[in-house]
């Protein structure tokens, strides 16, 4: 059958991108369809960490690393509430695709390797010039290989040929394709959607929002729904915490303040790894406070873990607001925030006798301190509610098998539809992998979507 196209992707961020430039490499005419006025996405905003295994940046370092080993860790991570073969895929695709970026000009300096999530091996990438490059990057690549774009053209559906995809519909608009790459992005930018697929970033209520583009609607779960596309993932995403004073996005917590919940108790290393720490306050089942005191309060300068909300004006000014609480002792402080008084005597005695003596040392929780970590004592007292409240991808989408076909309910590849990045949600269980955990599975997955799209439209696949 003759068609406009043999491979149209839907959205032009890190994997469309990615997709069209595979496809286009292994020979097909592609058509990228993009609903806003520029290429990128949230990807273009985005650091563009891609997490990997055994690259040619973690052989330079000196880190010995697998496949298999990211494959254990990231199962193990999620509790086996993630798809196995499609993790598996992405972590044996990491490496090459990795190279494959840095081979369309996209440079990962070794220095940009670190250690980013919980775990022990350095994994996460960063590329010189963060996802805007990588975007600029693709999208050179793309014009060189003569892929066409049109922007400002939101795809509402799909069209079907005998029960295969075989093109799309803007508004009046169609155009055909042997095969079509949804890579619409997530839905952070989509209350109703984050109510019915994100409860815990809804249950943040005013205080939440989202880090990324606005055309983050989740338009590919929409047309997945007309192909009876599974989708999977519930409560899947990432969210940073935050006291909510303002929209600045800042992703840790200073050492000098402890956290507690209703039973005044600590539940953590306050300094944790971003990537657990929305989690751990999810199931304390209620609200949560950082407890410090006026000696922390006035010593707090605008430093690289905050400039926005741990600094000593905002927070005198957010006490005078009421929007903090102050009180002169625990004990007023617990009757304000309506925790357990006994529990947040007890918690900040034990922590003062940890902090005091020659050797400070939390023995609780293990957390590193600075010499900014003193012992709670000096009055007023200070409670500010902090809450996961910063969306800054989501991760419940369309099922994928590890071809990035797309999955109908019926447990079949719809015929003709690929998906990748944000979209898809096989990769993501209950905990974020670490930095690049998103963004990396974005340009493999595109890639491959790409290839197997030009491959489906040549009928062999
Ligand atoms: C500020 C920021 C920092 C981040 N940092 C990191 C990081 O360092 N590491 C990491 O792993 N993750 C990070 N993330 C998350 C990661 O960047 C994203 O998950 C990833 O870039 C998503 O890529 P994507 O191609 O799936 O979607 P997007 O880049 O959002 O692209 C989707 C595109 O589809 C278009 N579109 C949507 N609907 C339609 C439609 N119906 N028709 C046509 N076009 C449509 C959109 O306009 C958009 O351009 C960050 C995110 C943000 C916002």
């Amino acid at each position: 059958m003759d068609t406009d196209y043999d491979v149209i992707v839907i959205g032009s961020g890190a994997a469309g991108l990615s997709a069209a430039v595979a496809a286009a490499a292994s020979g097909a005419s592609v058509l990228i369809v993009e609903a806003d006025t520029q290429t990128g996405g949230s990807s273009r905003l985005s650091g563009g960490h891609f997490y990997a295994a055994d690259t040619f940046v973690q052989q330079q370092a000196g880190v010995s690393d697998s496949a298999e080993q990211m494959f254990q860790h990231y199962m193990t991570l999620n509790q086996w509430l993630v798809e196995p073969a499609v993790v598996r895929k992405y972590c044996e695709l990491s490496a090459p695709t990795l190279q494959w970026l840095n081979g369309l000009g996209v440079d990962f300096p070794v220095t940009g390797l670190y250690q980013s999530g919980a775990g022990t091996i350095a994994r996460g990438h960063q590329p010189e010039g963060g996802g805007e490059t990588v975007v600029q990057r693709l999208d050179a690549r793309r014009q060189q290989l003569g892929v066409d774009m049109v922007l400002d053209t939101r795809v509402d559906s799909l069209l079907l040929d005998n029960g295969r995809v075989s093109g799309i519909r803007a508004g009046s608009h169609t155009a055909t394709a042997g095969a079509v790459v949804i890579a619409t992005g997530g839905f952070g930018a989509n209350d109703s959607l984050l109510q019915e697929y994100y409860p815990q970033a809804y249950a943040a209520g005013d205080w939440r929002w989202y880090i990324g583009t606005d055309k983050a609607q989740g338009d590919g779960l929409a047309l997945g729904a007309q192909v009876d596309a599974a989708v999977q993932g519930h409560n899947r995403g990432l969210l940073l915490v935050t006291p909510g004073f303002s929209r600045d996005l800042e992703v840790l917590l200073p050492d000098w303040l402890i956290l507690v919940n209703r039973q005044g108790r600590r539940f953590t290393d306050e300094t944790a790894p971003y990537t657990m720490l929305a989690g751990l306050i999810d199931h304390q089942e209620g609200p949560v406070w950082a407890v410090f005191d006026e000696q922390a309060r006035a010593a707090a300068k605008p430093s690289p873990v905050s400039q926005a909300y741990w600094v000593a004006d905002v927070l005198a000014q957010k006490a005078d607001a009421g929007v903090i609480m102050r009180a002169d002792t625990l004990t007023a402080l617990a009757a304000e925030m309506g925790c357990h008084a006994a529990g947040l005597n007890g918690t900040v005695a034990r922590y003062n006798t940890m902090l005091s003596g020659a050797q400070p040392r939390d023995e609780t929780f293990f957390k590193k301190l600075s010499s900014q970590a003193q012992p709670i004592q000096t009055p007023p007292f200070y409670a500010a509610e902090v809450r996961p409240a910063i969306v800054c991808w989501t991760g419940t989408g369309l099922r994928i098998n590890d071809a990035c076909q797309v999955m109908s309910q019926a447990e079949q590849p719809v015929s003709g539809l690929f998906a990748a990045g944000e979209t898809v949600g096989s990769l993501h269980g209950d905990r974020y992998i670490g930095g690049g955990g998103s963004f990396g599975p974005c340009i493999v997955f595109g890639k491959l979507a790409g290839e197997n799209a030009a491959l489906a439209s040549k009928g062999n696949f």
